[in-house]
């Protein structure tokens, strides 16, 4: 806000200060014949007064009068110059010969000069000095109290405008994290009010789309498993009577897709679980330490293969740490298991705790995650090379479930080079008071 504020006080400021000094030249400077004959009415009176002083006496003793009336008019200033005076222009002069009057004017269009012949040689002038410096002050003081008014009414004009768009701001971060209930709830009498209006509506409109596809994903997923289940039901059935040997080979080749089919509806369901916003994370407080031995406890078997070489290293003092277990396991274990599939020998996890939360990064040596796919690796079914994964038998959604695991709990996962050569990936939990 002090950066919004600045500027605009800036730019108030000076376009104020320029149109104070510019504007009243500019006009005086235009209607300057006007400006002189109104001044020059004001001052007849007091001008006729001062002439009157001296042609009462004999033109000797007019240096005198001058001198006296200079004494009684200070801090005016009272001279008697000579016409053809070179401080005088050749017009001025030729106005003072015709016996007409001249007048010079100063800031604002006030007489800074006022001089009036007396007879073809000389002339009375009354000048008005600068003004002193007490009195520059207070001018100045006063610029500086409209400066500071100025800066108080932004001030106070500014602040609901950015408690706005400050909601307006947070309520689009938290929706693009998935909090799809999220609302700016700004009043429709904001000076943001219409924008707020379109953004809610907007966001209405995208969670129930989302809504929509999630539901739908459930059903289908949903209903699949029916028929899937029958089918299963139904081979293993026919398996278990006496059958020659090719039929049986293709029976239980239909068995080994039906399998699989079961295990992407499986996956599905679980990435649509994940997707539902009323799911609310249970976190309670683990040990971290043997929170990861539970998770490398379900990979015994494939961590028995010698070719793999897998290390823990745990950073600093391991507390405890709040977390959900269960989505968390499940994220690690994905992260595991890719890890697995694509090493060439090494693998490697690591755990940090810090203040603001717990790291925890999955390293492989193997082929690694070109930088222009370490974003998409996380969209469902997006899967990198088809020919090299087909080999390891995965559906494209391990990374998504994941991701949406931890993000269920306010957390990150991103994919970036590891310094064992391969993929690395980064888990970030926010600690969160339990
Ligand atoms: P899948 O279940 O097919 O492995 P994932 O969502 O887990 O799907 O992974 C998506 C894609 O990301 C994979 O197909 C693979 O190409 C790439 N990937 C994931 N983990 C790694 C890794 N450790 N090293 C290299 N590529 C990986």
């Amino acid at each position: 806000m002090l950066k919004i504020l600045v500027r605009l006080y800036l730019i108030t400021i000076v376009t104020f200060s320029a149109a104070i000094y510019l504007v009243p030249a500019l006009v005086i400077g235009v209607f300057q014949e006007r400006y002189v004959r109104y001044n020059m009415e004001q001052s007849r009176g007091s001008q006729s007064l001062l002439l009157e002083q001296f042609r009462q006496v004999p033109k000797d003793q007019w240096p005198a009068i001058a001198t006296g009336l200079d004494q009684r008019f200070a801090p005016l200033q009272v001279n008697l110059v000579g016409i053809d005076d070179s401080s005088f222009s050749a017009s001025e002069q030729q106005r003072l010969r015709a016996g007409q009057e001249v007048m010079r004017l100063g800031d604002w269009g006030t007489p800074d000069l006022d001089v009036s012949p007396l007879d073809e040689q000389r002339a009375v002038a009354l000048r008005v000095p600068p003004d002193p410096l007490d009195m520059s002050l207070l001018y100045w003081s006063m610029n500086v109290l409209v400066g500071a008014a100025l800066l108080a009414c932004l001030l106070f004009w500014l602040r609901a405008h950015w408690r706005d768009l400050e909601r307006l701001k947070q309520t689009a971060r938290r929706l693009g994290q998935g909090q799809l209930s999220e609302r700016t709830n700004i009043s429709p009498r904001s000076n943001i009010g219409e924008l707020a209006v379109v953004f809610d509506t907007m966001a209405a409109d995208i969670e129930g789309l989302l809504n929509q596809q999630r539901d739908l994903l459930n059903a289908v997923s949903h209903e699949l498993r029916t028929p899937l289940t029958r089918l299963d039901f139904g081979l293993a059935l026919a398996l278990s009577e006496e059958l020659p040997a090719a039929p049986r080979e293709r029976l239980q080749g239909l068995v080994g897709h039906i399998r699989e089919l079961d295990e992407l509806v499986l996956e599905l369901l679980s990435y649509s679980r994940l997707q539902n916003p009323a799911r609310v994370p249970e976190r309670v407080m683990v040990s971290l330490d043997e929170f990861v031995d539970s998770i490398l406890g379900s990979f015994d078997e494939e961590l028995e293969a010698p070719e793999t070489v897998l290390d823990v290293l745990m950073h600093g003092s391991l507390d405890r740490f709040a977390l959900d277990p269960r989505l968390t396991a499940r994220a690690v274990q994905n992260l595991l298991r890719n890890a697995m599939r694509y090493c060439e020998r090494r693998i490697q996890i690591g755990v940090r705790v810090n203040p603001d939360g717990c790291e925890l990064w999955v390293d492989d040596d193997g082929i690694g995650i070109p930088e222009p796919d370490r974003e998409r690796i996380f969209e469902p079914f997006y899967r990198l090379d088809r020919s090299r994964d087909r080999a390891t038998g995965g559906f494209g959604l391990g990374l998504a479930i994941s991701r949406r695991a931890l993000e269920a709990q306010g957390g990150t996962l991103t994919a970036e080079q590891s310094p064992l050569g391969g993929a690395r990936f980064r888990l970030w939990l926010p600690a969160v008071a339990c």
